[in-house]
């Protein structure tokens, strides 16, 4: 008897792991922009068949030139396909997508995977993983670190929330499109990661700007300053990855006019949804407060769409006075 409980565990190990480990080969993409372009063609590169759908024209020609065919409507991407990966704008085209009349849930085929790589409210996911469950379907939000670059050379950081097998599933699709990928806990715990990171991101590189805009105009050489604070306690990814004074980082956005970076107005977005997240439980976030307000005046007054180091150059501004 205990002989036959034994046997019947391993069936049953054996055949969870095999279903865990099936091949999702089929992929539909949806929302082929700056990100998306790159991620659906590291999919193809790795030799996965992607069917993409963008409501951009422009967008869907791109991705075909990377080997991806388009869709006219997101039901006609998701027919038939194995997963689907999305990484769109905002909270409501990602509900839309996923919970529209014609949307993914309801189209996709049952069994397959869903993966949000979107940055979105913690509660999109939380709200859209209870209706794929009942749809037969398998839903993880997965949003992304490492910008544009990343995704184009596929060293993308993932951070994931929903269960442990859905992860796991998901990992040869992360793979093709990053290098590093945790997971973070229960639906939405990968949009919570994704904000708090970018939250602290946004901190200290107002911190940076501010105190090394101080020490430069205290007389202080800029490239002396730099070398202190990278071997002292000040020392961040923003002193020594980022330093948002122009010419002393040759790589940071900094040193190429505040382009081609992560854009001040998606800074904005992703602190202003860290903001309601911290609004929503009472943790107290004065800093991220203030961060939030600085960006938001960069947007206004024109620059959205430079890199979020650019708050130097305000503060620059702003001493002069
Ligand atoms: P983007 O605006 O360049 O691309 C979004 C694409 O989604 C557009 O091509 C748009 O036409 C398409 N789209 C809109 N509605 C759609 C729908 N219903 N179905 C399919 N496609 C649709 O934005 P992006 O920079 O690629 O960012 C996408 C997401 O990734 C955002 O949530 C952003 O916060 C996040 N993100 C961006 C970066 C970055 O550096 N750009 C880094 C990390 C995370």
């Amino acid at each position: 008897m205990a002989a036959r409980s034994v046997l019947s565990i391993q069936y049953l190990t054996f055949s969870k792991r095999a279903y865990s480990s099936k091949v999702d080969k089929n992929v539909a993409f949806l929302g082929l922009g700056n990100m998306g372009k790159y991620m659906a063609a590291n999919l193809v590169k790795q030799g996965f068949v992607v069917r993409g759908y963008d409501p951009s024209a422009a967008a869907l020609a791109e991705a075909a030139k990377t080997g991806v065919t388009g869709a006219s409507s997101i039901a006609a991407a998701v027919d038939g396909v194995d997963a689907v990966v999305s990484i769109l704008p905002s909270n409501k085209v990602v509900l839309d997508a996923y919970l529209g009349k014609d949307g993914v849930v309801a189209r996709a085929p049952k069994g397959a995977l869903l993966i949000d790589s979107s940055t979105v409210d913690p509660n999109v996911p939380k709200e859209i993983e209870p209706v794929a469950i009942k749809n037969g379907v398998g839903f993880i939000d997965a949003p992304v670190s490492g910008g544009t670059m990343g995704a184009q050379n596929a060293t993308l950081a993932f951070m994931a929330g929903g269960s442990k097998e859905n992860f796991e599933r998901s990992l040869p699709m992360l793979k093709a499109m990053g290098a590093k990928h945790f997971h973070c806990g229960q639906s939405g715990a990968g949009q919570v990661a994704k904000l708090t990171n970018n939250m602290l991101m946004g901190i200290t590189g107002m911190a940076t700007a501010e105190c090394m805009n101080m020490g430069i105009k205290m007389g202080l050489d800029p490239q002396v300053l730099l070398d202190v604070l990278n071997n002292s306690s000040a020392r961040s990814w923003s002193t020594e990855v980022y330093c948002p004074v122009p010419g002393l980082v040759p790589t940071a956005p900094s040193s190429r006019n505040y382009d081609g970076g992560f854009k001040n107005e998606l800074m904005v977005k992703d602190l202003e949804l860290a903001s309601g997240m911290a609004l929503g439980i009472r943790s107290p976030i004065p800093l991220g407060a203030v961060a939030t307000q600085l960006y938001r005046i960069a947007q206004s007054r024109g620059y959205g769409q430079k890199d979020f180091s650019f708050i130097f150059q305000l503060l620059q501004e702003e001493s002069k006075q």
